[in-house]
């Protein structure tokens, strides 16, 4: 597929698009003259190649290097490549445009040789990356999908245009989030799921029952919606915790939350007592480590941990869900709190209710949401990067193109 593409590598662009001392000069002399005598540039053998091969140039992110079980992940180590796909299709196949791209925190596992799970694969060296992703299709040979359609996938290739199997990809409706598409990255998809259904499955939420619920990570993709499911479905109180300031004040002043918790400064137990005065009934733990051993001493007896996700252990390498150190995990035993294993893609007949749930929701103004934007596939690393680290209010997502005319 990229065979041709030596001639857009370093020496090969001066060889061909470079000019000559001699071309330099001759401009001064006669620009005519020059113009006829000009080496072709980059431009002209770009088109001439997509002519001949009939291809199309586009650009893709490969993954450049793996930052290592216990290494911080860095933009470097994904690369921006021109890569060549046919200019036609075959029969089930369509051709997408991207309009937007999702980094998540699960995509860290994907860095690493082995993913340490069975449910998703490594990425590979110099290969494209991919992830959740929606885009708008150009030309179809599927029988279910036309020119137009809207359409999401989880293994969307990390690229500009690309050509994938139309049975690889779901079709969405832009009503229903009222035309914003990268929601389906978002609070209308894995994310949103996430949260609704991991509240629903494992938060034991009782309505009327004066229950206060903790979420970790709040700001964040899931944690922030957690927070407002929580109390949309009877949680009397919600208390988050997160990285900054600015953070605590949307999840106060926008989301609806109780209280929120800086990690950053100060005693995180203490204002945890004070925030929770008659203790923790649901922690919603999206990062594991200190911060949930602090909740998890503070919460009640019967209590439950909707396990999410543990981000504050992705760059070690440690089994996943990562024990609990032995005086928590007695807290646990002695009190009766639940723990148990959650992962969305178990919950596959919940999507569809869970997406009409979500999309109700928030075009009844009761979900509100968040995303932080970056623009364009060359920032793809950056955006994964600032994820991990706090970058990001609300769902990270990255914009590829906004322009949907055909
Ligand atoms: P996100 O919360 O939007 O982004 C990650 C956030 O994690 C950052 O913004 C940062 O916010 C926080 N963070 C990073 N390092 C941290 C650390 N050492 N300690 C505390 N907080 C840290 O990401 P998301 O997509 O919503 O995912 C949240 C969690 O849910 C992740 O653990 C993910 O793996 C999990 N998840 C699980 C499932 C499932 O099926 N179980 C599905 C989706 C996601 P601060 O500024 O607050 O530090």
């Amino acid at each position: 597929m990229i065979s041709w593409l030596h001639c857009f590598r370093p020496e090969a662009r001066q060889y061909h698009g470079g000019r000559s001392m001699k071309e330099k000069n001759c401009s001064a002399l006669g620009s005519r003259k020059a113009e006829r005598e000009r080496v072709p540039d980059k431009e002209f053998y770009r088109n001439l190649v997509r002519r001949l091969h009939r291809v199309m140039i586009v650009q893709q992110v490969v993954l450049n290097s793996r930052p290592g079980k216990n290494g911080n992940p860095v933009a470097e180590n994904f690369r921006l490549e021109e890569v060549s796909i046919p200019d036609t299709i075959n029969e089930g196949q369509v051709q997408v445009k991207t309009l937007y791209l999702s980094v998540d925190p699960y995509m860290r596992c994907r860095m690493n040789e082995d993913t340490g799970t069975d449910y998703i694969a490594p990425w590979q060296l110099s290969q494209v990356v991919d992830g959740g992703g929606v885009g708008i299709i150009e030309l179809s040979k599927h029988t279910n999908l036309t020119k137009g359609d809207f359409v999401t996938s989880f293994y969307w290739p990390w690229q500009t245009k690309a050509i994938l199997d139309g049975n690889s990809l779901e079709k969405v409706d832009p009503q229903l989030v009222d035309g914003h598409l990268s929601y389906f990255l978002g609070a209308i998809g894995m994310p949103g799921l996430t949260s609704l259904i991991g509240v629903q499955e494992k938060g034991h939420v009782s309505a009327g029952s004066n229950q206060t619920m903790v979420v970790s990570g709040a700001a964040g993709a899931c944690g922030s919606l957690a927070g407002q499911i929580g109390h949309l479905l009877g949680c009397s109180r919600v208390v988050g915790i997160c990285g900054t300031q600015e953070k605590c004040l949307i999840l106060t002043s926008e989301l609806g939350f109780d209280a929120a918790i800086n990690y950053k400064k100060g005693n995180v137990a203490e204002q945890l007592r004070e925030s929770c005065p008659a203790g923790v009934d649901i922690y919603f733990d999206n990062v594991g480590g200190d911060i949930s051993d602090t909740v998890i001493s503070q919460m009640n007896q019967n209590s439950h941990i909707i396990l999410c996700g543990q981000i504050s252990q992705y760059n070690k390498d440690v089994p996943y869900p990562p024990p609990l150190p032995p005086a928590i995990e007695a807290i646990q035993k002695e009190r009766n709190i639940t723990r148990e294993r959650f992962l969305v893609l178990n919950y596959k007949d919940k999507f569809e209710p869970g997406i009409l749930q979500l999309s109700q929701w928030f075009k009844e103004g009761k979900l509100k949401i968040k995303e932080t934007v970056i623009n364009g596939l060359e920032n793809m690393g950056a955006a994964f990067q600032s994820m991990m680290t706090g970058g990001n209010i609300g769902k990270q997502i990255v914009c590829i193109s906004k322009d949907i005319s055909l």
